[in-house]
């Protein structure tokens, strides 16, 4: 019942019939791919960036799907008789790419809309009022929002939600209760923790872009807690040298988080493609979480280091491998 009252909420907020929860991100997208190949619709059509495991989990087609990758422009002539599913992220993890959401579900026709809502939140933005048929979240972010619980949902009718349901049934992905009851306390602050976090992200973007050591800022129209940007000097510098704020994956926490894709989240997509795709090798993508914002300047100030590319330190320590 806990988990169910977590799937209500989350269905009203996103202004769908149904939702369906899930062990993790990963899984609600998994099911959804399930569902679909089982109808015999195996074939996806997709827009980059998406999230590294989600591109990774389509490229691979290790459950049978088979993907065409596309610009906007190009998703009604991708599909096929056999398509079973247009998937998008806007804003796009990681380079905070922004779609007309509207125009792409007009491009999809009869086939679902799949949109992924992490980065956004149904705080900012509600996919299914744009015609996405199906809204997927990686709970672990923005919904639990204190970094101690992972989940995923999709929101959706109630009938793509009766297969979904199956299909967790048939292969466990389940969410646990404990985790259930976090993510259902972590909406009740929803509003106000994507509010503040937003605030700070967009002051942060602002002076980041005004920057000499920032060579390219990316803060989305809509707004959000997620900054992206590329340095002029070693990204990996930055990463070494914060202190409040922590490098590490994952977002959406109170506690702010960075980290670089072309290593760690997007580290798994073939390097052409992830270019091809906007990620560069400088870029650097900060989850902005609820300390003060002059704190977080001012930590972002001394790890970018002088201007000119120096560091202005000794730097006798190796770079840290990420794993
Ligand atoms: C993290 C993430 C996922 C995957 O979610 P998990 O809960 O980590 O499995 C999917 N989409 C986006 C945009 C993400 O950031």
């Amino acid at each position: 019942p806990t988990v169910g009252r977590f799937e209500t909420a989350l269905a009203r907020l996103e202004g769908t019939e149904s939702a369906v929860a899930f062990a993790s991100g990963m899984a609600a997208l998994t099911a959804v791919l399930l569902v679909r190949g089982g109808a015999g619709l195996r074939h996806v059509v997709a827009v980059r960036p998406l999230y590294g495991c989600s591109d990774h989990l389509l490229t691979a087609g290790a459950l049978g799907t088979e993907v065409t990758w596309v610009d906007p422009a190009g998703i009604a002539d991708a599909i096929r008789p056999d398509t079973g599913l247009v998937m998008v992220e806007s804003p796009a993890n990681p380079t905070l790419a922004e779609l007309d959401l509207r125009a792409v579900a007009h491009s999809c026709g009869p086939v679902p809309l799949l949109a992924d809502n992490t980065f956004a939140t149904p705080v900012l933005q509600r996919p299914v009022e744009h015609g996405a048929r199906l809204v997927l979240h990686s709970a672990t972010k923005f919904l639990g929002g204190h970094g101690d619980v992972m989940g995923g949902v999709v929101a959706c009718d109630e009938a793509f939600a009766r297969q979904l349901r199956q299909v967790r049934f048939a292969t466990g992905g389940v969410l646990h209760p404990l985790a259930g009851y976090l993510l259902l306390r972590g909406l009740a602050t929803l509003p106000v923790r994507v509010r503040a976090a937003s605030a700070a992200a967009a002051e942060l973007a602002a002076r980041l872009s005004r920057d000499p050591r920032v060579a390219r800022v990316h803060y989305p129209r809509i707004g959000g807690a997620m900054v992206a940007f590329e340095t002029v000097g070693d990204p990996h510098e930055v990463i070494r040298t914060v202190r409040l704020v922590t490098p590490a994956v994952s977002l959406g926490s109170v506690d702010s988080l960075i980290q670089h894709p072309a290593s760690i989240s997007h580290r798994i997509v073939d390097a052409s493609d992830r270019r091809s795709a906007g990620v560069s090798d400088k870029l650097l993508r900060l989850s902005v979480g609820l300390e003060d914002v002059e704190d977080l300047w001012a930590d972002l100030d001394q790890a970018l280091g002088e201007p000119g590319g120096g560091t202005g330190r000794a730097t006798t320590a190796r770079l840290r491998v990420p794993e």
